[in-house]
């Protein structure tokens, strides 16, 4: 009896299942060589199909696709372009599995348009139930010209009709899925032409492989159609999204998934947590609860560091001698010292936070969820973590944004964060919103607490609309496919977390905290010292005014108002009074000047320094007071300093504006480069100029 070989090539994405497939073919009939010349396992297995015929069946290296993108890739390439390899296949057997269809299928389209007779295996059916997924196998082999074996490897089920399906090979249809010229039609008309008896779609990938293949026909290709790589790769981007529509419009028609139906209990969890209106609500109270803990367990600590930080300060300028290096450590090394850590409660939370939910397995459930709304804007769903972040502090926020891969997603959310109300800004909102919003009530809310909402959202919305222009604007090319492995739920473990957290705190003290405390410095040289006599003279020049006015002859008053008198003198003074011009436009004068130039340290600065500036005599009523005096400030006409146009304009300018030293140090880190955080403290800045601008000019 004359025996007989078929020649099968067992080709899948990896984690199909491939391997359980072939073992269960084969058997102990396997042996395993390599590739001649590279180090890529070559698994080889005879099935024996009836009496007289048996398969020989090559397992190829697992492969997403046919556009190669290494050795593995390239082997598989290489025997499917190549008709006089001894094991080119007689028939293509490509093994999928029921959850992920459609990512599976996009080689089964690219192997069946090489014409090669091509068999469809679908792989752990026993898994259909448990998640719910129905499929129309007679309808699916009628769109996709094949047959299909429905099997579980792991239940030894389906077998046999694998192998019933090889031995009648020659039925099968050699029809395309797709039609090659399509994707770009001129192009393709002209290798039609050039090489008549070809399959195009075979000359399509040795002009985009770069394959030892029939080297004659590839000198031919390269002196006449040749096109840039980027051409190419431009290509093959419409050729995957042409198969993608192929393959959703079939799988639209032939597949049914019905989480609801799903049985086990992650497939459970997940249609509660990804559900389009439970998802977010459960999303959204998970964010409020980290809020209200980062906001009520870092009060703590930060307070302690603050007191702490304030008393060394003290206790270093009575213990030390008097003089210019006692007073730079204990008003600016000391002060920028403590700067710094005081972020880190704050920081250490969140992160405690954020890595709890994504080693969960919660994280990537919500970016999943996130991911369309995001998308409009240029963003990704994993822009989402910064950007609620960015409401208790930009620095934090802006680490972590690290987890999003696209280079652009991830510069476009950098760049945007900053918009976003943070913490440091309250301070200031509460000062000047009590100072020009009436203490009224609408429908029941308070106006105040309305104006201060408002504020938010405003916010919100730039950042949201600047991600929209700058994806617009930007042209940095990265292709994006946000994929997120579903991972299982489980129990975090704190060794991770924990090392998670001191990672990214460690990242920001020696990373943005350098740049803080050089900064600190200066600005405090900048207040403390002055050209001329006036600064130098300051004491002597307000006790004489005292002198003459009994008024101000209490002490802390004096005290205050040589602070204020210096102040005024320093550089930092004289800064305020030189913008003044420019700042005139905006409602503001130089006072406000120069608590405006001292905030683009940290706008928190914003409250202290005007209390300096107005020299506050009684420390524990200070915001009460500081309140009183702005509300009486008066100009030389003897109009209000701080009307309505002036403190919607200043609200204004302290949303938009960049004034925040440690975010431009730590987004000088996060993008390696002075050119971003530059064109972010400009862009931001002059938004904010332009828009209190605007305001104070139609309000006044
Ligand atoms: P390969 O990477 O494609 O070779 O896949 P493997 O054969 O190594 O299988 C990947 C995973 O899928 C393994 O954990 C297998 O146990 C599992 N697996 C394979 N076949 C089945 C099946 O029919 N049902 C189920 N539930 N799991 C399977």
């Amino acid at each position: 009896m004359n025996s007989k070989t078929i020649k099968v090539a067992l080709i899948g994405n990896p984690n199909v299942g491939k391997t359980s497939v072939f073992n269960q073919l084969t058997g102990l009939n396997q042996q395993v060589g390599n590739y001649p010349g590279i180090t890529v396992d070559k698994k080889m297995g005879i099935c024996k199909l009836n009496q007289v015929t048996r398969a020989k069946i090559l397992d190829l290296p697992g492969t997403y696709s046919l556009n190669a993108n290494s050795i593995d890739e390239n082997v598989v390439i290489e025997l499917l372009l190549n008709k006089n390899d001894e094991d080119f296949p007689d028939v293509a057997v490509v093994v999928t599995e029921v959850e992920n269809l459609k990512r599976n299928l996009l080689l089964f389209t690219q192997i069946k348009d090489l014409e090669i007779p091509t068999l469809l295996i679908i792989n752990m059916s026993d898994r259909m139930k448990q998640k719910g997924i129905e499929l129309n196998i007679p309808l699916l082999e009628t769109e996709l010209k094949t047959k299909i074996a429905l099997i579980s490897s792991r239940k030894n089920i389906g077998i046999e009709y694998i192998k019933e399906l090889i031995l009648n090979y020659k039925n099968l249809s050699t029809e395309a899925c797709l039609n090659s010229s399509s994707i770009d039609i001129e192009y393709f008309n002209r290798l039609k032409k050039a090489f008549p008896n070809q399959l195009l779609y075979k000359l399509w990938l040795v002009i985009t492989q770069d394959v030892n293949f029939l080297n004659l026909e590839r000198n031919a290709i390269e002196n006449n159609f040749t096109r840039s790589h980027s051409d190419l790769k431009k290509l093959q981007q419409k050729e995957t999204i042409k198969r993608y529509q192929f393959i959703n419009d079939t799988l639209k028609i032939t597949q049914k998934i019905d989480k609801s139906k799903a049985t086990d209990f992650q497939s459970k969890l997940d249609n509660i947590l990804t559900h389009k209106v439970f998802g977010y609500l459960i999303f959204f109270g998970i964010l409020l609860l980290i809020f209200q803990s980062i906001f009520d367990w870092s009060s703590i600590p930060m307070d302690f560091i603050d007191t702490t930080f304030s008393k060394f300060s003290a206790l270093t300028k009575e213990n030390l001698p008097k003089g210019k290096f006692t007073d730079l450590l204990s008003d600016g090394i000391i002060p920028g010292i403590g700067g710094i850590i005081i972020f880190i409660p704050q920081i250490a939370f969140l992160f405690l936070f954020i890595s709890v939910l994504e080693e969960s397995g919660y994280m990537s459930r919500v970016l999943f969820l996130m991911d369309k709304i995001m998308r409009k804007f240029g963003l990704s769903g994993k822009s989402i973590v910064p950007l609620i972040s960015g409401t208790a502090c930009a620095i934090p926020a802006i680490m972590s944004a690290r987890n999003i891969e696209n280079w652009k997603e991830r510069l476009i959310t950098i760049l945007i964060t900053p918009f976003i109300t943070c913490s440091a800004r309250l301070p200031v909102y509460a000062i000047l919103i009590s100072l020009i919003i009436p203490e009224k009530r609408f429908l029941g809310f308070s106006l105040q607490g309305l104006t201060l909402m408002a504020l938010y959202l405003l916010a919100f919305i730039v950042a949201i609309g600047s991600a929209y222009i700058l994806n617009k604007a930007l042209k940095l090319k990265c292709k994006s496919y946000f994929v997120v492995e579903m991972p299982s739920y489980k129990v975090p473990q704190i060794k991770n977390v924990a090392l998670n957290v001191i990672e990214k705190t460690k990242a920001f003290v020696t990373g943005a905290g350098k740049i803080i405390l050089a900064l600190s410095i200066v600005l405090w040289f900048l207040g403390s010292h002055g050209p001329g006599e006036n600064f130098d003279n300051a004491k002597e020049i307000v006790e004489k005014q005292a002198f003459a006015d009994p008024e101000k002859k209490n002490s802390s008053v004096i005290e205050n108002n040589i602070s204020a008198y210096k102040l005024e003198n320093s550089y930092i003074g004289i800064i305020g009074k030189t913008i003044e011009p420019a700042i005139k436009p905006l409602g503001y004068d130089w006072k406000i000047g120069i608590a405006v130039v001292s905030s683009f340290a940290a706008r928190e600065v914003f409250v202290g320094t005007l209390a300096t500036i107005y020299s506050v005599g009684n420390q524990s009523k200070e915001e009460a007071t500081i309140k009183m005096k702005m509300a009486e400030d008066v100009d030389a006409n003897g109009n209000k300093i701080f009307n309505f146009a002036t403190g919607i304009s200043l609200l204004l300018f302290y949303a938009f504006a960049m004034q925040c030293v440690s975010t431009l140090a730590i987004v000088k880190k996060e993008t390696n480069s002075w050119k971003w955080p530059i064109i972010q403290l400009v862009f931001m800045s002059g938004f904010a100029y332009v828009v209190a601008l605007i305001a104070y000019q139609t309000l006044k």
